[in-house]
């Protein structure tokens, strides 16, 4: 737990958010301002500020179960879909977090 960390107080429930998937490393929620129909991030339930301060590796497994998870839930297999991880200064949240978007066409990235 980060103290004044917005993602921790998700994972810990000390904000009420419905999640998507959990399990013992990870949560999903929906994104507060969606870019597409469907704005879902994953984020591990350990304070991680980002992507490259990952240590223990299998967070990686439960990081990527989830979004294959969120896919298939959200039907985005066939519909297109981007998988983001924004880090080195470019993320807003000092919390590691996946940014699983969609629908999306080739070309219309944004
Ligand atoms: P990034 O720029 O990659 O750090 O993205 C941070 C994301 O977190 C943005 O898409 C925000 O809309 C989202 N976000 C911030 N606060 C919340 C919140 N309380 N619940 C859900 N999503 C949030
Ligand atoms: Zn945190």
């Amino acid at each position: 737990m980060m103290k004044d960390c917005i993602f921790c107080k998700i994972a810990l429930g000390e904000i009420h958010t419905e999640f998507l998937y959990e399990d013992e490393y990870v949560v999903a929620f929906n994104d507060i301002h969606p870019v597409k129909p469907v704005h879902v991030l994953v984020i591990p339930k350990n304070h991680i500020a980002e992507f490259i301060a990952v240590e223990d590796t299998t967070l990686y497994q439960h990081l990527f179960t989830a979004v294959k998870k969120i896919v298939g839930e959200k039907e985005l297999q066939t519909k297109g879909y981007r998988i983001i991880v924004n880090g080195g200064g470019a993320q807003d949240v000092d919390h590691l977090h996946v940014h699983i978007m969609g629908p999306v066409s080739p070309s219309n990235h944004e």
